[in-house]
């Protein structure tokens, strides 16, 4: 069976070093999108990798390709105006059936397990989503109270999400609604059932400065490849 990540990396985001998003600045000296392929292209030597890049920073990249000897072999595409679009974009590219993950370009530190787990049960029941539990307290904000709620009812979402290409195609097929911030929900609302795998407790998605640090910190202790 054909397999396919759909890397998203078209945010601009939370602007940090010079003004580069996130997933173009080096970690461990190498781009932070160049350690999230190398995570899909070890787990799976004949995936098929799709990056969806800001339309103005396509340049940059294939430099980048180039300065930091990127032999990993990917499609390019441009991205849209929020993730979904960037999804939707990224899907004109997958031409045959099969499974399709659809990853964070900010989420380098991805285990092994965590993709061969979410491709494998894709297989197997159409859907897989990875999902790790809270360790923090939460609480639910309503009519200007918070309210305790059992965290053990919760779940935190990760990525990888992998479907069978039919399904993730035909959810796609919707227009865009604000809830819509990452695939489960899009082919949830489509009326497919939604299936949870266990993720990495590492599997953390870039986002604020100190992530960086935490990056850093992380790529030492070899949770990087
Ligand atoms: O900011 P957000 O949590 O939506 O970002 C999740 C992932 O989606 C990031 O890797 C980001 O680069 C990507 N994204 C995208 N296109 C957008 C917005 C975000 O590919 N327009």
């Amino acid at each position: 069976m054909e397999k396919y990540v759909i890397i998203v990396a078209a945010g601009s985001g939370i602007r940090m070093q010079g003004g580069i998003p996130k997933q173009f600045i080096p970690i461990s000296e190498k781009p932070v999108l160049i350690h999230t392929m190398a995570a899909f292209r070890k787990a799976f030597e004949d995936i098929h990798i799709i990056a969806v890049l800001p339309d103005k920073y396509i340049k940059l990249w294939k430099e980048m390709c180039v300065e930091f000897k990127c032999n990993i072999n990917h499609a390019i595409v441009a991205g849209g105006k929020t993730r979904f679009h960037s999804v939707q974009n990224g899907l004109k590219h997958v031409q045959s059936d099969g499974i399709i993950g659809v990853h964070d370009g900010v989420r380098p530190f991805v285990s092994q397990q965590t993709i061969i787990t979410a491709y494998n049960t894709a297989v197997e029941k159409g859907t897989a989503i990875p999902a790790i539990e809270l360790n923090d307290s939460i609480r639910l904000l309503s009519n200007g109270l918070t309210l305790p709620v059992d965290r053990d009812q919760y779940r935190l979402i990760q990525t990888p999400q992998c479907f069978k290409a039919d399904i993730l195609k035909d959810a796609y097929k919707t227009t865009y609604k604000r809830g819509f911030t990452d695939d489960a929900s899009v082919v949830e609302a489509a009326g497919y059932k939604i299936e949870l795998t266990p993720g990495n407790f590492e599997n953390i998605k870039i986002t604020r400065t100190v992530d960086l640090a935490y990056a850093e910190v992380l790529t030492k202790k070899r949770f990087i490849i």
